[in-house]
């Protein structure tokens, strides 16, 4: 996959666009003589192409699923394209135009060979998005319980597949003691809220820095309920989210609209607007390294959960919002979804396309039921 670069794909598109003149031309079955000249046409289209996706960085704008539809355009397109030319400079020479329909099959085909090629591909990248299971412990837990907790976690981790990546998010008073517990295991470890500032007099405050130091890889940033009861702006967010970043942590921004902003309808508009506020400011390098967690609010802790069905359709549009300023960059962030998921409805949700892992919280209590919701991952 490392190869399908922008410049690869762009060569692709480039080749694509030359066999579809080639194929026009001896469809119209305009002889030898007549190849040259079309073929020269299709070369300086292909070369004029190139030059657009690479040099103008459209290639890298566009989704992974317009990168599918425009691949279809860009050979079917030119096919097309070819056929008048054909006509107009070969008038004289040309048979009658009887084999139109054969010739509109093959750029048919032609475009859709290459499109699920592109589709099979596309689809593998998506596999290679990393997978997540995060326990936020909230709080809850005293040390030594903690310990237990964290060991339990790395004793059975190895029942469940290597792809996941857990991580365990649990009070800054339990950082060092986990961190000692998780020694040896991949299970990554992550805090649950970071300061705004980097240092000083700022009481009660504990830096991104410090937690960095204790062997955290990553933040948890926005969550509802710091925004709820804390008072957290997207103001406040985008200094924690530097701060995060300065310190080499990974940020799991979450986003999520309360129970009457969803029974109005205003769900994909708050999302939006929390994405807009916060991962818009973000560099591309910044974007590269960061989780989304979705987190409906209503459906944290509350036992309800959102049906797979309302997590992808919500997911999607998350990942659409994040291409728009992104582009295909926001095919490789991981979504996770966070909101009373269980063993018993992980599954579901995680076979969903757009949803990569889980935020947890009630459930990551318990070392047996966080890591069976790890084994929900059947992809
Ligand atoms: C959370 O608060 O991040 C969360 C998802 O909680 P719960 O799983 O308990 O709903």
């Amino acid at each position: 996959m490392k190869m399908l670069n922008d410049k690869w794909l762009a060569a692709l598109v480039a080749a694509g666009c030359i066999a579809a003149v080639a194929a026009a031309t001896y469809g119209c079955g305009t002889g030898s003589g007549a190849m040259l000249p079309i073929l020269c046409w299709g070369v300086v289209l292909a070369a004029g192409l190139f030059w657009g996706l690479t040099t103008r960085r459209v290639w890298r704008r566009l989704s992974e699923r317009q990168r599918y539809r425009f691949l279809f355009w860009s050979y079917a397109v030119p096919f097309f394209a070819a056929m008048p030319t054909v006509e107009l400079l070969f008038a004289e020479t040309l048979p009658q135009f009887d084999r139109l329909g054969l010739k509109l099959a093959t750029a048919a085909a032609t475009g859709l060979t290459i499109a699920l090629i592109y589709d099979f591909i596309h689809k593998n990248r998506q596999n290679m998005r990393k997978k997540i299971v995060a326990g936020n412990w909230k709080m809850n837990t005293l040390p030594a319980e903690g310990v237990e907790l964290a060991k339990g976690v790395a004793a059975g981790r190895s029942e469940v597949c290597a792809c996941v990546n857990f991580i365990v998010c649990p009070p800054f008073t339990h950082l060092a003691m986990v961190a000692e517990a998780l020694k040896g295991s991949d299970i990554a470890l992550g805090a649950q809220n970071c300061a705004a500032e980097a240092k000083g007099a700022y009481t009660g405050e504990v830096a991104a820095q410090m937690i960095a130091a204790l062997g955290c890889k990553y933040v948890i940033l926005g969550h509802s309920e710091r925004r709820q009861y804390y008072g957290e702006t997207s103001e406040t967010l985008n200094k924690k989210m530097a701060q995060a970043y300065a310190n080499g942590l990974t940020p799991i921004y979450c986003v999520g609209e309360n129970l009457a902003e969803r029974e109005a309808g205003k769900h994909f508009d708050v999302v939006k607007a929390q994405i807009e506020e916060v991962v818009y400011n973000l560099t591309e390098e910044q974007f590269a390294d960061l989780v989304i967690a979705y987190e409906p609010v209503w459906a944290i802790g509350t036992g309800k959960t959102a049906t797979a069905e309302q997590a992808q359709e919500i997911h999607a549009y998350i990942r659409k919002v994040l291409a728009d300023k992104f582009g295909a960059a926001a095919d490789a962030c991981p979504i996770l979804y966070g909101g009373s998921c269980k063993p018993s409805n992980a599954a579901e949700i995680f076979a969903k396309e757009d949803v990569d892992g889980g935020l947890i919280g009630g459930a990551a209590l318990k070392a047996e039921d966080f890591l069976a919701i790890g084994k929900g991952f059947a992809k």
